[in-house]
């Protein structure tokens, strides 16, 4: 029986490279098995180690952001082939509600993504229906593909901004998606790009990315507006500060996971229509567009993957997650 190598949360705060004995499963006519190679560590999920997730608890399997080869199709499917190297949507649809059938499964609900509500990618071997798999040229290292599934939430919300707001467009917050938000706004011909970050080393990284100011909190000054506000904090004060900088007419967008309720200006958001919108995930198509930026080189993953551990070593992989300075950490499942 084959080992199969699992990171996995057994209780809060602990993280350990579990091997498991399990017969592989046959295919269903639409799925596939994947062999892992890379998994990238996202926030979302020391959230869940920590205890601090409003659902997700260990005992569980963890990870959502993959790269992986294809080793067995089943009989019915067409859009992968044994050998292909693909990436994953983490999100696994009912396929049946309204938000479904209209093509939106980020919407879902309850939503069912691996590592939370479904069970985690981060496992040697995977069997994943092939409506969840994007193919990618077989070029494009593994490491630099793990990063599609950031990437997508990246192009997913400055695809949902309009376009008179990408003119001159603020981000508050250059984490791992903040700064690959205004490599998606570059990407994308965004105007001008400002980034509030209070960290000098990720301000010199968006700057590198794209941003053409960066300021650390608190600097901007009083009196300077935009077409566009991304909060990818989503605290009151980022908030706040948000729909205060958005011109009339223009644009916020809250992509940061806010922990509770936020107040907004609603007066002033009201009378001179300053629209609040909202960017959760991604849909399929949003892989395929990342995809096609990881291949030609538009998206740089380099700068922002800090580190690579062995799976065997993945407590020390959290461990680095959890270090102020770095951005992500990926995990190696290549012999
Ligand atoms: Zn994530
Ligand atoms: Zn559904």
């Amino acid at each position: 029986m084959p080992v199969i190598q699992q990171v996995e949360f057994p209780e809060l705060g602990v993280v350990r490279c579990g091997e498991v004995n399990e017969e592989q499963p046959d295919l269903g006519p639409n799925e596939v098995r994947l062999r892992l190679s890379h998994l990238g560590i996202c926030g979302s999920e020391l959230h869940v180690l920590a205890g601090g997730h409003p659902f997700a608890k260990p005992p569980t399997i963890t990870g959502h952001e993959i790269s992986a080869e294809v080793v067995e199709i089943g009989a019915e499917v067409t859009t992968v082939a044994v050998g292909d190297h693909v990436v994953a949507d983490p999100i696994m649809a009912c396929m049946e509600c309204p938000a479904c059938r209209a093509g939106r499964y980020n919407l879902c609900e309850p939503p069912q993504v691996a590592g939370f509500r479904a069970r985690g990618f981060g496992r040697s071997m995977l069997v994943l229906p092939e409506r969840n798999l994007h193919k990618a040229d077989r070029l494009v290292p593994m490491q630099v593909l793990a990063f599609a599934e950031p990437a997508a939430c990246a192009y997913h919300c400055v695809n949902r901004m309009p376009k008179a707001a990408l003119e001159n467009i603020l981000v508050i917050g250059c984490g791992t998606i903040g700064l690959s938000i205004v490599q998606a706004l570059r990407i994308m011909g965004a105007g001008t790009i400002t980034a509030i970050e209070p960290d000098p080393q990720k301000r010199e990284l968006a700057s590198e990315f794209g941003a053409a100011r960066t300021v650390a909190p608190g600097d901007l000054p009083e009196d300077d507006r935009f077409t566009g506000v991304i909060d990818v904090v989503a605290s009151q004060a980022t908030m706040t500060e948000a729909c205060t900088r958005v011109v009339a007419g223009g644009t916020v967008v809250c992509m940061g996971v806010p922990t509770g309720p936020r107040e907004v200006p609603l007066p002033m958001m009201q009378r001179f229509e300053r629209d609040l919108l909202s960017s959760g995930m991604y849909v399929p198509g949003d892989f395929d567009v990342v995809v096609g930026w990881l291949e030609k080189g538009l998206f740089d993953t380099q700068k922002l993957v800090t580190d690579v551990f062995p799976v065997e070593d993945v407590a020390a992989a959290y461990q680095r997650a959890q270090e102020k300075d770095s951005i992500k950490v990926l995990i190696s499942f290549e012999k």
